[in-house]
């Protein structure tokens, strides 16, 4: 991850008539510029403050704090800036986390990347929670998380080479292990359907309602996992929410885990 650089100024290249001095590099003068001027297109129009996890509307690029423009889309369908719409029905599959702004503002306001880490891990160690790899700051252990799938498809032997080459492709693909992870709990509340032997999971807040369908199904043989629904507090998960959508909406302020039920699926017609 990126290191955490407070600057209280961009240095950009200007002409050298604005250029501060000879004692720089001659081709490369730098003008100051205040934070003041340029906030308007670091912050967040829903809340005011610097941007946070900032996620950007795919039609027109305008930029939230992605726990913002999420609790807006719960109402609306409409861009906040220009009001476009973004998605009739599933807008929030039109917005994506946006690295590079996020990087630029962290850069641009000193202590903003701090202080958020900050809370963040405020946030987990109060829920209880385990603080995910990339807000410990420090390198995330991405060898704790490793699943049976992957356990058995490349740890045959424990010798050191056959560490060392694993080590190396986890690098290349850490199959979303140091995502944020949110801790789960699955409950079956159907006597038409056996639960889970094990029913505490914990896996990226960035997968679906539909990978936790398809990973029940496949725990409990069903032929399909249309045959599922998960319910939050009783009510219906669609199966593209995501696991931070359903933690953020559904159980913001509740504690570890995220409990959640599955039932066969009713059909309402
Ligand atoms: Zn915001
Ligand atoms: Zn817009």
């Amino acid at each position: 991850m990126y290191g955490f650089i407070g600057a209280v100024c961009a240095a950009i290249p200007a002409q050298p008539l604005l250029g501060a001095g000879g004692t720089q590099t001659p081709k490369m003068l730098t003008r100051k510029i205040k934070l003041w001027d340029i906030n308007a297109h670091i912050t967040c129009r829903l809340c005011n403050g610097y941007l946070i996890d900032a996620t950007t509307v795919t039609e027109c690029l305008h930029t939230f704090c992605r726990s913002c423009l999420v609790k807006y889309l719960e109402e609306n369908n409409t861009c906040p800036t220009c009001r476009i719409v973004i998605h009739q029905s599933h807008p929030l599959q039109y917005i994506g986390h946006d690295r590079t702004m996020q990087d630029i503002v962290y850069k641009l306001v000193p202590g903003l990347q701090e202080a958020e880490m900050k809370k963040q891990r405020e946030f987990y160690h109060k829920l209880g929670m385990e603080v995910p790899g990339d807000i410990k700051g420090e390198t995330c252990s991405a060898k704790q998380h490793l699943d049976s799938h992957r356990n058995g498809e490349t740890k045959t032997d424990e010798n050191s080479n056959k560490e060392t080459s694993e080590e190396k492709q986890e690098e290349d693909n850490d199959y979303h292990r140091s995502d944020e992870q949110v801790s789960i709990c699955l409950e079956c509340n159907s006597s038409k359907l056996r639960g889970l032997k094990r029913k505490w999971i914990r896996c990226s807040a960035q997968a679906t309602v539909l990978h936790l369908k398809k990973f029940i199904a496949k725990k409990l043989n069903l032929s399909s996992f249309n045959e599922l629904d998960i319910l939050c507090n009783e009510e219906i998960l669609g199966k593209d929410h995501t696991l931070k959508f359903v933690v953020v909406t559904r159980w913001r302020f509740k504690k570890a885990p995220l409990l959640l039920h599955y039932r066969p699926k009713m059909d309402l017609l």
